[in-house]
């Protein structure tokens, strides 16, 4: 049985339907410019107008209870990170966010679960200007597919591959803050103003800064898997190596307090969860690329190069817990 949230089953109440619950919840029209969307929510589908002579760029994300985020959670806290971590997929390529879509399973309608929840998630909806143009609720294990479309001119778009030997490697923010915030969630800590459990549980996507990233980085990703695993798949891409600088790394305000220095640096290397952005850049386009990062409240780090040589160089075993650099054996 899925876990289900506290107080569902001993609540006797009648239970609203799935399109009353969408009428509810999920058809608000509030998300602010809903420019390009010529139908929403109501009909069998939605309709939208892409901006003329640009491309989509669509993913899709499942967040499952206990798997990607702990069940009991507060519902508006699942609500924004469903939808961040989605997004954070448009922000590694670039793209402008514009719609979205989402699915999801409650194991019971609670209707006060389900209005918190969309008060997270359209709170950033808004917050992205993206506007939600469809739903569907259904029973289930508690989960959350959100899929998120967005727009880029043609040649526009940040992609994986593109990475050359002697570009910098950078990120934006700060690192095993997502890894720090699952240990001290499990640890007990609640306070959701506390850095780390901010940087697990209520992630913002870097939208901004992978516009502002377009014609300036040479390939970029977003950092869901791990710094690690994230910067092998930029080098499996762009056929190149690294060479990391460890010491180097952006670690998150109180990581290193709470884990000790090693463990912080394993947190930012191999936890996963910090929806950073992780690109490469020629050493000539830094200075514009971190006042435009600056400019949209974004930092820039360096933390080491491309280089020829396959594998990523400069981290020691001790520090990856067994990671393989490239498994597989690729490049
Ligand atoms: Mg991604």
């Amino acid at each position: 049985m899925p876990r289900s949230m506290p107080g569902v089953a001993d609540r006797p109440r009648r239970e609203p339907g799935e399109f009353e619950l969408i009428a509810r919840y999920f058809a608000r029209r509030d998300e602010g410019e809903a420019t390009g969307l010529v139908l929403g929510p109501g009909d069998d589908c939605a309709l939208l107008s892409p901006s003329p002579g640009h491309q989509l760029a669509v993913s899709v994300d499942t967040s499952v209870a206990d798997v990607h985020f702990p069940a009991t959670a507060p519902a508006a806290v699942v609500g924004h990170r469903a939808l961040a971590v989605a997004l954070s997929d448009l922000a590694a390529m670039g793209a402008q966010a514009r719609w979205c879509t989402m699915a999801l399973a409650i194991p019971a309608m609670d209707e006060e679960w389900i209005a918190a929840f969309s008060e997270g998630f359209h709170a950033l909806c808004r917050q992205s200007a993206v506007s939600l143009v469809g739903g569907d609720v259904t029973r289930g294990q508690l989960s959350i597919s959100v899929t998120v479309h967005g727009e880029v001119p043609p040649g526009a778009a940040l992609r994986r591959q593109g990475g050359r030997a002697g570009d910098l490697i950078a990120v934006t923010g700060s690192l095993g803050g997502g890894q720090g915030g699952l240990k001290a969630w499990q640890a007990g800590e609640r306070d959701l103003d506390h850095a780390l459990l901010q940087a697990y549980l209520l992630p913002r996507p870097r939208l901004e800064a992978g516009l502002a990233l377009r014609g300036l980085a040479n390939c970029a990703i977003d950092i869901s898997d791990g710094l690690l695993a994230d910067l092998g798949h930029l080098c499996h891409a762009s056929g190149v190596g690294a060479e990391l600088d460890v010491d180097r790394l952006p670690l998150t305000a109180g990581l290193e307090t709470a884990l000790g220095r090693e463990a912080a640096q394993r947190a930012a290397l191999t936890g996963g969860d910090d929806y950073e952005l992780l690109f490469s850049l020629p050493a000539e386009a830094v200075e514009t690329t971190r006042q435009r990062l600056q400019a949209c409240g974004n930092t820039l780090t360096l933390i080491g190069r491309l280089s020829e040589t396959p594998g990523i160089a400069g981290v020691d075993a001790g520090l990856t817990g067994g990671w393989q650099h490239f498994p597989g054996g690729t490049p």
